[in-house]
């Protein structure tokens, strides 16, 4: 058997890969190890039409009515503020309908899908599945945080989502909560299904996820879990090289997600689909400047917004609880109307470098060396 591209890994980048190179009348394989394609459902599913659009896909029209009013964000104090989402068209879908609409999407284009195979070894321009041998010219990896985990442990924090019914979950409200002390360098967050039905997470570096997130629920109110999953998450920006001679690596497994919330549906998605198309111009033209092309492409749509929201990670890292209360204490409704009318979901770091004040005052700065300070005097 011989296909001109294998693809390992059946969710959202490997499936728009799979999906661009038979588009160009290639022949193509996808295997996924998992018995169905969009599960385990591991993610909030919190997307922008835009990004969705731009990823080829048409939302159904069940999407639409899933649309994000507002975000909530919480200082550890319990002060907040609130960000109008309407403008920035930001929806809850379903992980598992998504990936399967882009699947159908691949197989009509003339992809072929193969769930409960799982990719064991590439060399010598042959995979090796856990039931066979195939050949193809090249191997695609996009086998999602598995495959960076083993690489570079340092970019990896945990994170544990509950899917459940309560009746303080609001339709259409996303709440942000950060504590340092609870959740370092990242936050719990609830994501609204619908009223009453939501996704509720966390995620903390060095944290223990299961009792974090049970602390959490507790402090909610009443609650019924109907689904819990514990999924690693990436925030440490792109790896080098996205290509290493006739192996192209897209998604996650490539660092393509949001240094600062760890999104990927869209940064990832894209990651497949520049690299289905670089590929696809290689196969014709056997010049391995045309797959290296992928990572020029997908740097210059991403690179320096990843770097931004590096740097804002990092920052965000370092500030304690006390500083936090006084940011969040010093944003004006004048500044939260700014943001809202011109947030874009998935290039942010601007909206939070705003909400830092970093453009037009030193007062974030005082504030953030005051935290400093403080520590070195302790
Ligand atoms: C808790 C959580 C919440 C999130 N919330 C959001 C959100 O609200 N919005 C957003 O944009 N992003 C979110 N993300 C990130 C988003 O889920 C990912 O960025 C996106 O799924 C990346 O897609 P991918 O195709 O690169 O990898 P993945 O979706 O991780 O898919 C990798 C696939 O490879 C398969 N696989 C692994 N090993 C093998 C193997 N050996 N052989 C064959 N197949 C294999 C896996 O089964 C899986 O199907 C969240 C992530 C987590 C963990």
């Amino acid at each position: 058997m011989y296909f001109d591209v294998i693809v390992a890994g059946g969710s959202v980048s490997g499936l728009l890969c799979a999906r661009e190179i038979a588009k160009n009348n290639n022949s193509v394989l996808v295997i996924e190890e998992d018995y169905e394609i969009g599960t385990p459902e591991h993610c909030g599913g919190l997307v922008s039409i835009h990004g969705l659009e731009r990823l080829g896909i048409i939302p159904f029209q069940k999407t639409l009515n899933h649309q994000i009013e507002s975000a909530k964000i919480y200082a550890p104090n319990g002060n907040s503020f609130s960000i109008n989402s309407k403008k920035q068209k930001v929806v809850e879908i379903s992980r598992r309908e998504l990936d399967k609409q882009i699947a159908f999407q691949a197989q009509k284009n003339g992809a072929i899908i193969k769930v409960k195979t799982s990719f064991q070894e590439y060399s010598n321009e042959e995979v090796r599945t856990n039931n066979e041998k195939i050949k193809c010219k090249i191997f695609v990896d996009g086998r999602g945080i598995s495959s960076l985990a083993k690489k570079d442990p340092t970019g990896i924090i945990s994170s544990a989502q509950y899917e459940i019914y309560a009746n303080w979950i609001k339709k259409g409200i996303v709440e942000i909560f950060f504590d340092q002390k609870k959740y370092p360098g990242f936050f719990a967050w609830i994501i609204p299904i619908d009223e009453g039905r939501g996704k509720v997470g966390v995620a903390g570096k060095g944290i223990n996820v299961s009792i974090s997130i049970d602390e959490f629920l507790k402090s909610k109110g009443d609650y019924s879990t109907i689904r819990k999953i514990f999924a690693p998450i990436w925030i440490k920006g792109p790896i080098k090289k996205f290509v290493n001679d006739k192996t192209v690596i897209i998604g996650d497994a490539a660092g393509q997600t949001k240094p600062t919330t760890s999104g990927g549906i869209y940064t990832s998605g894209m990651g497949g689909i520049l690299a289905g198309r670089a590929i696809s111009k290689f196969l014709k033209s056997n010049n391995q400047d045309d797959l290296e092309e992928y990572q020029k492409k997908w740097s210059l749509q991403f690179g320096k917004e990843f770097e931004k929201q590096s740097m804002v990670r990092k920052l965000l890292e370092r500030v304690d609880n006390e500083t936090i209360n006084k940011l969040v204490f010093s944003i004006t409704p004048e500044l939260e109307k700014e943001i809202s009318e011109k947030e874009d979901f998935d290039f942010h770091s601007g909206s939070i470098i705003k909400l830092l004040g970093l453009k037009n005052s030193a007062k974030t700065a005082q504030i953030i060396i005051e935290g400093e300070l403080k520590k070195l005097l302790k």
